[in-house]
């Protein structure tokens, strides 16, 4: 006992019995407390779960653990509708009912606003859940590899496996292990049906996948956007190319889905397998595809980005759209505004919108699609938007009566929040994927504004992550 207690104080592994889970975390995971009222941080529980605990790494002033043992499942689980859930990274929340996976996400936003932002808020309104709870996506993207994850049960079956080639999803933290997907519920048809008669038929016809230790093979990725006016793209990327092999798969691909509007293919042999600077070639019909969204069409390539939940997307650009309730004389900004997506949404509502981006290619998509949609009354601009959005170009471009910004991650540079203090807007738009910036960008602002109106939006059903949507007006 003696010995045991010090190899446990050693190693600082405990075993915590019949605790309760009660809450999720960052990242998908969920918390319980130990009963020192330490946190410790589990991944596939739900909170209500009552379980007993085995801790692993201890970390500053909190643990690590997983469940040993199950005494009572919570009632907000639901059973997940994949099979590999647990195994693949991607719907972490497969596990909880949908509703609750909202109140959860409406929660996180709320929490980070008060404990970080400190923020006074306005009486929230409920979270915009999705109506389509899986196939979802209009991109996916799979990854080709010739050394697939074995169950375990393949393992322990103790069989030889002679074809391990795979088409899926990077295993979390394996980047050289792929496992095999079969059916994926976040694309509709036949995004499945395409993943797997590509590699039914390269299988059949040797084509080689992917070895990403040894880096040889032909098969590396694979891109499937299918969008709401029914067109649909393909890019296959090879790693290795041979001419004869390349134009069996490409032109069987083409005759087994004579939907596909954009067939195209990538040789890019480089160490990392994104496909930014490289050539995409087409193989069969045009280099694009057209979403559309309230009358307005956007073209998207194949290096384009668009928000992955197209129904979810308009629903969130009408609320900003709400939000910002213009009458038509105004001068709006929209930061980091991608392909100028949002612009466009509003522009006919003001006098004048102004997109700033720091990736060329999606303003010359913007720009095109400005022309596309016969709206005149935008102008796009390219840069650094700590750079760019100064003193000087707001008296070239006119001063904004509204500001819309949708940052990244991070949320606005600390240079962005200050020029936005000094321009002073009637209104400021915060659309955000992370509450967590959002709240700490906030707070440098509420001096100034105070907070009309707060909304949530799920994008992405079975996964933790949400968007948000504040309005702010001057004070
Ligand atoms: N509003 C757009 C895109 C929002 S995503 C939409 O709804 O589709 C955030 C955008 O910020 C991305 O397009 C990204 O390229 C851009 N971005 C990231 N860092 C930036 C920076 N420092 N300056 C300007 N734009 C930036």
């Amino acid at each position: 006992m003696t010995y045991f207690c010090s190899m446990a104080r050693k190693k600082k592994f405990h075993l915590f019995e019949n605790i309760e889970v009660i809450d999720t975390a960052a990242k998908g995971k969920s918390v319980a407390k130990a009963p020192d009222g330490r946190v410790i941080f589990l991944s596939n529980t739900v909170p209500g779960d009552i379980i007993d605990i085995q801790t692993g790494r201890k970390r500053k002033s909190y643990f690590e653990g997983k469940a040993v043992k199950f005494h009572k499942l919570s009632d907000k689980r639901t059973e997940p509708v994949c099979d590999y859930f647990g195994v693949c990274g991607g719907c972490k929340w497969q596990n909880m009912k949908y509703e609750e996976q909202l109140a959860y996400k409406q929660n996180e936003v709320t929490n980070n606003l008060i404990r970080i932002g400190h923020l006074e808020l306005p009486e929230v309104t409920p979270i915009a859940g999705c109506k389509e709870i899986y196939f979802y996506r209009n991109k996916m993207e799979f990854s080709f590899s010739d050394s697939r994850w074995l169950t375990q049960e393949e393992i322990q079956s103790g069989k030889d496996f002679d074809n391990k080639n795979a088409c899926g999803f990077h295993i979390p933290r394996m980047w050289d292990k792929i496992l095999d997907i079969d059916k994926c519920h976040l694309q509709e048809d036949p995004s499945n049906d395409i993943r797997n008669s590509i590699k039914k038929f390269a299988v059949e016809n040797d084509i080689s996948f992917f070895n990403p230790r040894n880096q040889h093979g032909m098969l590396r990725t694979l891109m499937i956007r299918i969008v709401k006016t029914g067109e649909i793209m393909v890019v296959v990327q090879f790693f290795e190319d041979d001419k004869e092999k390349r134009e069996l798969l490409m032109q069987f691909i083409a005759d087994k889905f004579p939907e596909i509007t954009s067939l195209q293919y990538v040789i890019n042999n480089k160490g990392n397998d994104t496909i930014y600077d490289q050539d995409v070639i087409v193989f069969k019909g045009r280099d694009h595809i057209f979403e559309q969204m309230e009358g307005l069409r956007f073209k998207i390539n194949a290096k384009s980005f668009y928000q992955t939940n197209s129904d979810q997307a308009y629903e969130l650009y009408k609320i900003a759209r709400d939000f910002a309730n213009l009458k038509g004389d105004e001068i709006v900004y929209d930061l980091y505004t991608g392909t100028g997506t949002i612009a466009q949404f509003i522009a006919k509502k003001a006098k004048k919108v102004v997109g700033v981006e720091s990736v060329p290619e999606a303003i010359a998509d913007a720009k095109e699609n400005a022309i596309l949609n016969k709206i005149n009354n935008v102008e796009f601009f390219v840069g650094d938007m700590a750079k760019v959005f100064t003193q000087e170009f707001i008296k070239q471009n006119g001063t904004p009566d509204v500001i819309i910004t949708d940052p990244p991650r991070d949320g606005m540079h600390k240079k962005v929040v200050e020029e936005i203090l000094q321009i002073l807007p009637n209104k400021i738009v915060y659309v955000s994927c992370n509450s967590a910036t959002q709240a700490r960008d906030l707070a440098l602002m509420s001096n100034d504004y105070k907070i009309i109106k707060t909304q949530a939006v799920d994008m992405f059903p079975q996964t933790f992550h949400v968007e948000n949507v504040v309005l702010l007006e001057k004070r």
